[in-house]
């Protein structure tokens, strides 16, 4: 047999799968069973037993209440997903057994405590859903409640780039390769899609605001999923933005990672970490969102480098305007709350004081003379003073955590609370003074009155005076030296301040709830403020980065790319001041791939990233690190990282190199710009060099035109391209020869290099000088062998000579059937897969040709 509350247990239990049940039981949430044992091991808390029954004992593991939300974050961290069990009703109000019920259930994506969040950054649930061939991703931060749908191809990419934290799918295929828990979910027919728009958003909502049949699916999942989950959250969904990331330039997952935009798992800077100058979690999160979806609208850019351009060139202003952002708390994630009807006494405390800096924020920047991005902020920061003035009539001005003892509601708001009050404070009032009255009265000096919170208010006189104590004390508890006493009177005047003070938190209470309701339905203008703030906090910061690091505001134009003095931006912070050496870039007419070469350790990489990072700031509406840049409007930027190069990645196979390869290639077009770092590096030497001369000449050589493309490459082969491909041209990283020794200058100038370092490289490193004389003798051996043969082109090359009319690995002899094939190849028409069935078709011939004729 077990007890009531055992079978409760177990009855929810049952209806909750797949999740950890938390059950409260007064002070604790205590975890059962199964759930106990690995409770007890993922937290490392201790595993006891608990009787249940009739020769029941069952494991128990459990938590204090008020640390609840640390073991919830960490358990949702390592994947589970946490179901909450409340008591329904005070348990001292209850005959019998307490009703309870699952009231969340806490998972990756819906979580909201800030021990599981991260300040500056969203937290997304997302819903990735076909219907036919439309695709499109809904994305939901329950925190603030955001909604953003992206439809189209688009859609993919962004799951990559969106910290997303929990994925909804109808088809674990579309989920293949994804980072972050995934749930399957059942299919959704369009009734029920339909159902659900109109429950959340109004009989219209599909039409007006929903794009495609797709989206609608998704957000109805997102919608169903957190009606299960998380019903409160609900309230706080109201805008949604539909993405259709047609005036946008597309960067993918791994060019942000190959560029260091976001901090990340291996990676000492970023981007975002140098930049950042936000002084509002709210600013930070809408940067992020700024340099992961740069735009290609050129008179929405046009305001953007405007006002960071007014914020870059009035410092004082800045300052001042930078004061007040930061005494601004998470105004987006405090109307979340409201929303979600989960706001405390405390959260409107904050809230009230963030719209009152808002006002400060407004009068502030009204006298300054703004451009048109921040004039428009400006006004909606006008948004902020009516939920203030609601907020300044009803809430205390330091209101308590809990509702316990009343105070959170402000004086003259209800003359009903305050009537309550006065009687709790005649109460309280009349039992303090009654400790003198009756000492008087006894004659008792040691006479106290106390309270505490099993037998409330009590008299107590010590047991030396226990004589002296008048007969109508009633005793009621006896201790090691003392006895306590009460009074019909004492009794009289207690009841009358419990009841008062009952009533008072019962009113507070609903004046309370009724408070987030009258804020809640002004949420949307709430949400705008909160808008207002991020924006001008990232156009400030933006304009505090570009005066102090010296950036320039970038021009657009139709034709050639032309940075002058350009500087890698985390690079440049790493070294330190002035210790970077800044690089010109020209993409023209003639040079729409330039091959770089040098040795390692020259500042190849260095350079192309730098090239893609200040196309990507510009776009984002940042300046740039350059003394002038000139730039085409990008619609997409690729990159590709050879595969040793790319450790961080994790997954250095050559068959992952070549298939984003593919990708590129099938992608690219002639207003995208492309970085290939080494690629090719994932194999033998003349497989590498075949492949990436392939690359070079299909891009080179498409149709429509070329992408402009940044080659660097250690193979000095490749530098014959320039005087094969009429767009090629060769660049290489400059180094000095001092004596023995070789010094890297980090320039990059026109032509290719002009040998190869890396012997000196080697002994830089410090190999042992017996290892590097043996290994100049080879390498001189080498040469001498191939200039005697007649084939040398590798050597003409680096010698700087004029470069060869025909470019042949010098192992092959005439023209290879490698290179016939390839040739051959219609490269437009292939998938990526077909495309790595020919390469290792293609592989396996350069490996036969290998065997010496
Ligand atoms: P490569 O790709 O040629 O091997 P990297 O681009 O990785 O070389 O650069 C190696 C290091 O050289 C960088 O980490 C940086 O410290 C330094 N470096 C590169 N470019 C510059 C530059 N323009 N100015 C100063 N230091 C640079
Ligand atoms: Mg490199």
């Amino acid at each position: 047999m077990s007890t009531p509350i055992r079978q409760q247990y177990l009855d929810l239990r049952k209806r909750y799968p797949g999740t950890i049940l938390f059950f409260r039981l007064g002070d604790f949430y205590e975890t059962f069973d199964d759930d106990a044992k690995l409770v007890a091991r993922e937290l490392q808390i201790t595993l006891t037993s608990k009787p249940m029954g009739k020769d029941l004992r069952v494991p128990l593991a459990g938590v204090p209440y008020h640390s609840i939300d640390q073991h919830v974050a960490k358990l949702v961290a390592r994947g589970y997903r946490v179901a909450i069990c409340e008591q329904l009703a005070d348990p001292s109000e209850v005959k019998g057994l307490v009703p309870r019920d699952v009231v969340r259930i806490v998972t990756a994506g819906t979580v909201t405590s800030e021990a599981s969040l991260e300040a500056g950054r969203a937290n997304y649930l997302g819903a990735l859903v076909h219907r036919g061939r439309d695709a499109a991703l809904a994305l939901a931060d329950v925190t603030t409640g955001e909604v953003r749908l992206v439809p189209g191809d688009a859609a993919a990419v962004e799951l990559g780039r969106s910290p997303v934290a929990e994925l909804l799918v109808e088809d674990l295929a579309d989920a293949a390769g994804a980072a972050m828990p995934v749930v399957l979910r059942p299919l959704l027919s369009d009734m029920a899609v339909d159902a659900a728009l109109a429950e959340q958003f109004g009989e219209h909502a599909r039409e007006a605001l929903v794009p495609g049949p797709a989206a609608a699916a998704a957000l109805a999942h997102l919608l169903a999923y957190l009606r299960e989950t998380f019903p409160a959250a609900l309230g706080s969904l109201q805008r949604i933005r539909a993405e259709s990331g047609a005036d946008e330039l597309l960067v993918d997952e791994r060019t942000l990672r190959n560029l260091d935009v976001f901090p990340g798992p291996g990676r000492t800077s970023s981007l975002l970490a140098v930049i950042d100058r936000c002084r509002t979690a709210m600013g930070t999160r809408l940067l992020r969102h700024w340099l992961a979806h740069p735009l290609r609208h050129p008179a929405r850019l046009a305001e953007r480098h405007d006002a960071v351009g007014w914020a870059a060139a009035n410092p004082i202003e800045r300052e001042r305007v930078r004061s007040v952002l930061r005494a601004i708390p998470d105004l987006a994630r405090l109307a979340g709350r409201v929303g979600a009807r989960t706001a405390t006494p405390r959260d409107l405390a904050a809230l009230r004081d963030g719209l009152r800096a808002v006002l400060d924020l407004g009068a502030l920047l009204s006298s300054c003379g703004l451009p048109p991005l921040l004039e428009g902020a400006l006004r909606s920061l006008s948004g902020a003073a009516e939920p203030l003035a609601t907020l300044d009539a009803a809430l205390a001005e330091d209101p308590p955590a809990a509702f316990d003892d009343g105070g959170v509601i402000r004086p003259g708001f209800s003359p009903e609370i305050d009537s309550l009050h006065a009687l709790t404070r005649d109460a309280r009032s009349f039992l303090l003074g009654l400790e003198r009255l009756e000492r008087e009265r006894t004659g008792i000096k040691s006479l106290k009155v106390g309270h505490n919170k099993v037998f409330g208010y009590y008299i107590e006189v010590s047991a030396a005076n226990a004589a002296l104590v008048p007969p109508h004390y009633q005793r009621r508890q006896t201790l090691v030296g003392a006895e306590r006493y009460v009074t019909e009177e004492l009794k009289e005047h207690e009841a009358r301040l419990v009841g008062a003070r009952e009533r008072l938190v019962e009113l507070e209470r609903q004046a309370f709830a009724s408070l987030l309701e009258t804020l809640a339905a002004g949420l949307a203008a709430m949400q705008s403020v909160a808008d207002a703030v991020a924006l001008i906090d990232v156009v400030l910061a933006l304009g505090e980065v570009a005066a102090e690091q010296g950036y320039t505001r970038p021009v657009f134009t139709e034709g050639d790319l032309v940075i002058r003095g350009g500087r890698h931006p985390v690079v440049e912070a790493a070294v330190g001041p002035g210790r970077f050496v800044p690089n010109d870039c020209v993409l023209d007419s003639e040079t729409q791939i330039l091959v770089v070469t040098g040795p390692n350790m020259s500042g190849k990489s260095t350079f192309l990233r730098q090239v893609a990072l200040i196309a990507l700031m510009a776009q984002a509406g940042s300046f740039v690190p350059a003394a002038e840049a000139r730039l085409p409007l990008f619609d997409r930027i690729f990159s590709r990282i050879g595969a040793h190069d790319d450790l961080a990645a994790g997954q250095s196979t050559f068959m992952v190199e070549m298939v984003e390869t593919a990708q590129i290639l099938h992608r690219a077009t002639p207003q995208s710009l492309v970085i290939l770092d080494e690629v090719g590096r994932g194999t033998s030497t003349y497989d590498g060099m075949a492949i990436a001369r392939a690359v070079i000449e299909f891009l080179h050589n498409r149709k429509e035109g070329a992408a402009r493309t940044l080659f660097a490459t250690h193979y000095h082969e490749l530098t014959a391209l320039e005087g094969i491909l009429p767009r090629v041209r060769n660049a290489h990283v400059a180094v000095r020869e001092e004596g023995a020794e070789i010094v890297f200058e980090h320039r990059v100038v026109p032509g290719p290099a002009d040998r190869s370092y890396g012997i000196h490289v080697a002994r830089l490193a410090g190999l042992p000088r017996a290892v590097v004389a043996r290994a100049e003798h080879l390498l001189a051996e080498l040469e001498a062998e191939r200039a005697a043969h007649g084939r040398s082109s590798a050597a003409h090359a680096r010698n700087g000579s004029a470069p060869e009319p025909a470019f042949q690995p010098p192992l092959f002899g005439g023209p290879s059937p490698v290179e016939a094939a390839l040739a051959a190849l219609d490269v437009d028409g292939m998938t990526p897969i077909e495309a790595i069935q020919k390469l290792y078709e293609l592989r396996a011939m350069v490996l036969q040709q290998r065997v010496p004729r």
